[in-house]
This record gives structure tokens, C-alpha cells and sequence, in this order.
């Protein structure tokens, strides 16, 4: 089932937050990197100051993460193919939209892929695609 209008506007409205919110934190993370600059030196002896840039760090990639996949959502969005499955191609539970707001696989496909040894089975987005005249 395709999801309403109403549904789709109060996701993009989580998505748009989301990716404020996420921004937000990246801009914090930046000032955080420009406020050890100068003090690189003095900082690179301390042990427990090496574990604050390491901890730092990842926590800005996962942000970072975090704020592709927003973006990728909106995209989608925009595109009118957001909560459609990219591995099967239909419409992704709203439940599931509600709880990981940017799926890109519906539950099944997602369990499919959580099972298959190489972990992944994502192919470029069929849906996007015309979809191809029989022979
Ligand atoms: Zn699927």
C-alpha cells in the first residue's frame, strides 16, 4: 500500500528535523576540531585526550552517516520513491517508516539480507528505472 499524503508529510517533517538536528551536531563537532587546533602538541602526550579526538571522531562519522541517510531519504522523497523497498520494490511498512525513517528495505528484504553471508543484496534501485518491456 502506498503511503497517504498525510503520512508522507509528517515524515518528511521528521526527515527535515532530523537533518537539522544532525547538522547541528556536525557544526558542534566542527568547533570542537578547530578548538584543539594549537593545542595538537601538548595534547598528543595525553593519553586521555588522543581517546577524546578517537571518540570524537566516530561519533562524527556515525553523524555524518546518519546525515547521508537523511539526505538520501529526502531525496527520495522527493523523487516519489521514498518507503518504496529497494530490494523488492514494494512499500515499506508505515510502522517501519515510523521506527527506522530512513529504510530502505522492507522487513523481509532486510531479514533476507541480514541472513545472506555477504551481507549485503542491494542493487542499484529498480524502481527508479523504467521497468524493462518483456521480450
Ligand atoms: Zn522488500
Amino acid at each position: 500500500m502506498k503511503l497517504s499524503d498525510p503520512h508522507l508529510a509528517i515524515l518528511r517533517r521528521d526527515l527535515e528535523s532530523r537533518r537539522r538536528q544532525l547538522e547541528a551536531e556536525l557544526a558542534h563537532f566542527e568547533a570542537w576540531s578547530m578548538s584543539q587546533l594549537g593545542f595538537g602538541h601538548a595534547l598528543l602526550d595525553d593519553g586521555s585526550a588522543a581517546f577524546d579526538q578517537a571518540t570524537q571522531l566516530t561519533l562524527r562519522q556515525n553523524t555524518e552517516r546518519l546525515l547521508t541517510q537523511a539526505l538520501n531519504a529526502l531525496d527520495r522523497l522527493e523523487a516519489g520513491v521514498y518507503g518504496l523497498c529497494e530490494g523488492c520494490g514494494e512499500a515499506i511498512d508505515l510502522e517501519r517508516l515510523q521506527a527506522v525513517i530512513d529504510a530502505r528495505l522492507c522487513l523481509t528484504c532486510q531479514r533476507v539480507q541480514e541472513r545472506s553471508p555477504i551481507g549485503r543484496i542491494v542493487r542499484p534501485r529498480p524502481a527508479l528505472l523504467p521497468a524493462a518491456a518483456p521480450a
